[in-house]
């Protein structure tokens, strides 16, 4: 049976995520209701502007559908906004977050210079071959909890992060070609 991939269709990049999980064998579902959920086998909340996905998900009543899913242990991928809507803490700003993973963040982190940014990373995990990561207004994790796997750093910053079945990129692998993150989390659904 082949897995199916829901991807958290509020706002924001994913389309791209959908055909990145189609890429590596997923089937896709968009998920825009608690039913969607009953549908996938593992979740991918997209990058975006959290803020507006923040007010999407309690308007729409999926905080809690939310939270249920990840206590299944069905494993839960978010992008850049994604990541910092799974976050525990968000500095500065009065925003819900699904405290899914215990890291904090900082949005906008990187400030104006290098706002957007790519560079190589190394990632043991996915093996000797450096990920090219785009980095589009990204939040800084500041702080990440015992729990938490760190499998990528930048600048001694991590940008790949796991804790259990709950992962978080600070960067966008649905815009590059090398499908191995993408790979990495279907391995783990
Ligand atoms: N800057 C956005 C935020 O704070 C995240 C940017 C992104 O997802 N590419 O929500």
């Amino acid at each position: 049976m082949g897995k199916t991939i829901g991807v958290l269709a509020l706002q924001g990049d994913y389309f791209k995520h959908a055909v990145a999980a189609q890429k590596v064998g997923a089937q896709t579902v968009e998920v825009r209701e608690k039913a969607d959920l009953g549908k996938v086998d593992g979740l991918i909340i997209p990058g975006g502007e959290s803020g507006v996905m923040s007010k999407l998900l309690v308007r729409d009543g999926l905080l809690e559908p939310l939270k249920k899913f990840a206590a299944t242990g069905k494993p839960i991928f978010g992008t850049c906004a994604g990541a910092i809507l799974l976050s525990a803490d968000i500095e500065r700003y009065e925003q819900t977050s699904l405290g899914l993973l215990d890291i904090q963040v900082k949005r906008n982190g990187y400030g104006r210079q290098i706002e957007s940014f790519e560079t190589t990373l190394t990632v043991p995990v996915l093996g000797d071959n450096p990920v090219w990561a785009v980095f589009i207004r990204a939040p800084v994790i500041t702080r990440v909890g015992e729990g938490v796997e760190v499998m990528a750093t930048h600048k001694g910053v991590p940008v790949l992060v796991r804790q259990g079945s709950v992962m978080a990129a600070t960067f966008h692998p649905e815009l590059t070609e090398d499908s191995r993150v993408h790979e990495y989390f279907l391995a783990q659904v």
